[in-house]
């Protein structure tokens, strides 16, 4: 069968012939129907790093997936052939308490893999086997939508820890005063910042969303059309902002730029969370001001705390989330998936980002 893969040592990937998958005793063979590049893909070929699979030297990539299952030895009678899934990307170590309860996003030993990233081949590839605790069943009227599971599970699993952590400051059903609607800031519009968005209006927050794009660009304008203000942080918007309205109770990171996210740190009000979900690669030195940043943190009560992948529970949330997205806002979420390739036509997406694209997937069907 073909993939899409990345070796060990390349500057690119490549479509090559890899062995059909082995569906073993309990597994469910699936067949790919769509599976999105994701910054983390594209970030692996930049680096040239790949985690391969013990005795392979390439890495089938691909970590975003929607597939059909068309052959089951699993005993489970929940999934059939033809259903629709989408498969988690973390595969547990099998060792600690986090991993043994479906909890793998919090395996303790840090002995996982992470399909298409880390040690096991993911799902650029026309078919992949999979343990049946692995799989999500999707509901056939999300099948357009459901390749942003993955993307939308990581924003769940973010704004579930938020929620816990401002949990300690709601008072009486609270916040800051009964009925206030709080504010809270959602720094990067990729997937991650957009479904992030959706979200926290779902939650009830009054939104705003921090980018670089002018007045007119593309989406910018599907950002204000919703309603959510957007704050150009090329400008000092958002110091005004802050200024006038006080900061922010909850902020949602999806940058992946540490100098902006500890400047963000200033932007928290009291009592506020902070999540962060971009994952920088590499070494970055910066000043900041140490004391200023404790000093604030310990003084009004503020959290800073890391967000990474997601289990089996937050795919389903986020399939519940994506069905009532789609009935919602039905004009913006048709805009998230910005292109649609053959496997075939891989350099291309692979090869450049158009400004304008959000989420561009390959599309197995093709
Ligand atoms: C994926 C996560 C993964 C993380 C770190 C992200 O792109 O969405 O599932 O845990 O990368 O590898």
């Amino acid at each position: 069968m073909q993939a899409i893969l990345l070796r060990t040592g390349a500057k690119q990937v490549e479509l090559a012939d890899v062995p059909d998958p082995t569906c073993l005793k309990g597994q469910v063979l699936i067949q790919a129907l769509e599976t999105g590049i994701c910054g983390t893909d594209r970030e692996m070929i930049q680096r040239q790093l790949v985690d391969v699979p013990p005795g392979q030297d390439y890495l089938v990539l691909g970590h975003e997936a929607l597939g059909r299952v068309v052959e089951t030895s699993a005993k489970s009678d929940t999934l059939k052939v033809g259903d629709l899934v989408v498969p988690i990307v973390r595969r547990g170590c099998e060792k600690c308490n986090a991993c043994n309860t479906g909890h793998v996003d919090y395996c303790y030993t840090g002995q996982y893999a992470e399909r298409g990233i880390h040690k096991q081949d993911g799902f650029f590839s026309t078919y992949y086997a999979d343990w049946p605790k692995y799989l999500v069943k999707v509901p056939p009227e999300l099948e357009e939508l459901a390749v942003l599971a993955e993307p939308l599970s990581v924003t769940v699993k973010a704004s579930q820890i938020a929620m816990s952590v401002l949990r300690r400051v709601k008072f009486g059903g609270s916040y800051s005063q009964p009925g206030k609607r709080e504010r809270a800031l959602v720094a990067g519009h990729g997937p991650i910042g957009l479904l992030g968005m959706l979200l926290l209006l779902e939650k009830g927050f009054e939104v705003f969303v921090l980018g670089r794009r002018k007045s007119g660009d593309f989406q910018r304008s599907i950002i204000e059309k919703l309603g959510v203000t957007y704050l150009d942080a090329t400008t000092d918007q958002t110091a005004q902002v802050v200024a006038r309205q006080g900061g922010f109770l909850l902020i949602l990171e999806a940058t992946g730029l540490s100098e902006i996210t500890f400047q963000l740190a200033n932007y928290l009000g009291r009592n506020g969370t902070m999540v962060l979900t971009g994952v920088p690669r590499g070494p970055k030195t910066f000043q900041i001001d140490g004391n200023t940043l404790m000093a604030n943190i310990v003084r009004t009560n503020q959290a800073i705390v890391g967000s990474v992948n997601a289990c089996a529970g937050c795919f389903s949330k986020a399939l519940q989330h994506l069905a009532v997205f789609k009935q919602k806002y039905p004009q913006f979420m048709s805009k998230i998936i910005t292109a649609r390739y053959k496997p075939q036509q891989f350099q291309e997406p692979f090869g450049k980002k158009d400004k304008d694209d959000i989420k561009v997937v390959i599309d197995f069907r093709k």
